[in-house]
């Protein structure tokens, strides 16, 4: 009997979707918190005012933060 593959829906990586596959449907861990990042992107828009991972840089965050103010302004247009 061979057992079902699934695709990882972060990287289309063929996973073994059996216990072994410890992340399954994902290939790995870090595509599980990838996908799960993006969901919460996607549907909590909501100004998180918590503490910031140290290795978030300066730079990432200003991207981040003029990417919020350009959606807000989107926002307030329509
Ligand atoms: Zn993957």
């Amino acid at each position: 009997m061979s057992k079902p593959v699934v695709q990882c829906p972060t990287c289309t990586t063929e996973v073994v979707f059996a216990p072994e596959s410890r992340f399954r449907p994902f290939c790995s861990e870090r595509c599980k918190l990838i996908d799960l990042g993006d969901w919460a992107a996607e549907n909590h828009r909501i100004p998180d005012k918590s503490p910031v991972a140290p290795e978030l840089g300066e730079a990432y965050l200003a991207e981040l933060e003029a990417e919020l103010m350009g959606q807000d302004n989107e926002f307030f247009r329509n």
